[in-house]
């Protein structure tokens, strides 16, 4: 399917505008920032607007729910429930569709001790707390240890911030003409958490307060402060604009291990091992440099 479109853009040809196919996006089609700023002007519409009556009511009776399940079947039915609310309030329905190779193929609760947690790497489980798997092309939540926190802020959270990696890496263009700005700090950067992302992220969890009422927990400044420790150098304005804590900001500048040119290089590595591997081409080298974002 994308093959048929993808000569409409690349080799310095311009990208096609997601705000005119809103209704029927194409993977890997279109520059991360026209793509950040069809989702930030939905956003800014109420929810109450865009979702039908009945799944609006079942928000309600969620939200007044006293415990969400501990069992991880049972949040898995939970998590796919809301995951259909924020796809339909936040993300275009376009995280619904399946069938398609190169479509999103959902989300799914699982233990700490799942064998997708396990990094090759280290031989070790990682202790995500979700995270979009570009091969599986599907979000995984992990029903973990949610200390004292509000189990449910957290779980709900973790599903908006995860579909966002999974919108965002689902149709943003995958072509040499987006590889070097994908890579930078105004893109989306190694883990993800860049510019782009933030900058969506800020305006979806205010519409999920405005919304529903529920300050989530999506793990969003924390997520950026990793990010400039691996060498994400955002602008001062941006920093104050997503009202990131200076205590987030300094820890992680005290912290950053590498300059920025390093940072765009193994983000480009890491963006082209992931496609080696989408394309089927695993290699234990592959493997190494490969890690998801979460
Ligand atoms: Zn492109
Ligand atoms: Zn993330």
């Amino acid at each position: 399917m994308h093959r048929r479109y993808s000569g409409g853009h690349g080799g310095g040809r311009s990208h096609l505008d997601p705000a005119n196919e809103f209704k029927n996006l194409r993977p890997g089609s279109y520059r991360a920032e026209d793509l950040v700023r069809i989702l930030t002007d939905n956003a800014a519409i109420p929810l109450k607007k865009k979702l039908p009556k009945t799944s609006a009511e079942w928000v309600i009776r969620c939200h007044t729910m006293e415990a969400i399940p501990t069992d991880t079947k049972f949040l898995d039915t939970y998590a796919k429930r809301w995951l259909a609310v924020f796809g339909h309030g936040y993300y275009f329905d376009a995280l619904e569709k399946d069938g398609d190779e190169e479509t999103f193929k959902g989300i799914e609760v699982i233990d700490p001790k799942h064998p997708v947690l396990l990094d090759p790497s280290t031989g070790k489980y990682m202790t995500h707390r979700g995270f979009f798997h570009p091969l599986d092309r599907k979000i995984y939540v992990v029903n973990g240890d949610f200390g004292r926190e509000d189990k449910m802020l957290k779980i709900l959270g973790t599903i908006l911030h995860e579909a966002l990696h999974a919108f965002l890496n689902t149709f943003v263009c995958d072509k040499k003409c987006c590889e070097d700005f994908l890579a930078s700090t105004q893109g989306l950067g190694l883990e993800g958490h860049a510019t782009q992302w933030s900058n969506a992220m800020f305006e979806l969890e205010k519409a999920v307060k405005r919304d529903l009422g529920l300050k989530i927990n999506t793990g969003f400044h924390n997520s950026i402060g990793a990010e400039m420790m691996q060498g994400f150098n955002p602008e001062d304005d941006d920093l104050d604009r997503w009202r990131v804590p200076d205590k987030i900001i300094n820890f992680a500048r005290e912290r950053k291990t590498q300059g920025e040119r390093e940072y765009r290089r193994m983000a480009i590595e890491r963006r082209r091992a992931t496609r080696e591997m989408v394309a089927g081409r695993y290699s234990i080298e592959l493997a190494y440099q490969w890690k998801f974002g979460h």
